[in-house]
């Protein structure tokens, strides 16, 4: 949210996808031929006081110059095979701005990206399993506001397994638990809070079925940019009172 115009400004999205799997796997191109974070901002820029770009993995600096994290609000992220040629500079950028207040909502496959995996400090393995499952989405935090405007369960006729045990911290919030026809069950929406910024992972979105055309999926995103937005600011530092609280004069 822009400081000069708290109230009238948009909030500024960039969807940052590692583009890969669309640019070589027909399945992929079938869904997203522009990409998946062409779709994501597209809705995005249907939605009133949003205004969403894109950033991808091949630009320089993988899109996300000084200027671009600068300019932005909440960052959604999408990766997957390509974790490792992510900069750690960009990573170290990208953690600072989410501890000064940026939103970050991390997609699917993004569990195991460099940056989720930075902000949680754990491994954030998980089970899975492609096999055209259906997947059960349940809502178990109905008045969370990322939830709103949508019914529980979601269904995803065809969807990659995810299932426990998800290594990640306790978090904050969880708004869903995922289910599948083997009997697994998935924190499949999860928030957590770092430093100013608030965090939403989501699972939903494996890239070879339409996951995000579903209106549901792009309702939950949407949502939750508008959960993630900047609602303060935190400066990094490290006060020192060496005289405690109450200064002697
Ligand atoms: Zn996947």
């Amino acid at each position: 949210m822009r400081k000069d115009n708290f109230m009238a400004a948009k909030i500024r999205v960039t969807v940052w996808n590692e583009f890969r799997h669309e640019k070589k796997n027909a399945k992929v191109i079938a869904h997203y031929p522009n990409g998946m974070h062409a779709v994501i901002a597209a809705h995005l820029n249907q939605q009133e006081g949003i205004v969403a770009k894109t950033a991808t993995l091949d630009e320089p600096e993988h899109g996300l110059t000084d200027e671009v994290l600068a300019a932005t609000d909440v960052l959604t992220w999408w990766g997957h095979l390509a974790h490792h040629e992510v900069s750690d500079k960009t990573v170290d950028k990208v953690q600072a701005r989410v501890l000064e207040g940026m939103g970050l909502i991390v997609l699917h496959s993004g569990h195991h990206s460099k940056i989720f995996r930075r902000m949680m400090g754990t491994s954030c393995n998980l089970r899975w399993r492609e096999a055209d499952e259906r997947e059960l989405i349940w809502f178990v935090n109905p008045g969370h506001p990322i939830l709103q405007g949508v019914q529980s369960p979601i269904i995803l006729p065809k969807t990659e397994m995810y299932g426990e045990m998800f290594d990640i911290p306790q978090p904050n919030e969880l708004l869903t638990i995922s289910t599948y026809p083997g009997g697994e069950v998935f924190r499949s929406g999860c928030s957590f809070t770092r430093g100013a910024g608030k965090i939403f992972y989501f699972s939903p979105g494996h890239e070879t079925y339409p996951i995000y055309h579903d209106p549901n999926i792009q309702r939950i995103i949407a949502n939750a940019v508008r959960w993630a937005m900047p609602t303060g600011s935190m400066k990094l530092e490290c006060p020192m009172s060496p005289t405690g609280w109450f200064e002697k004069k």
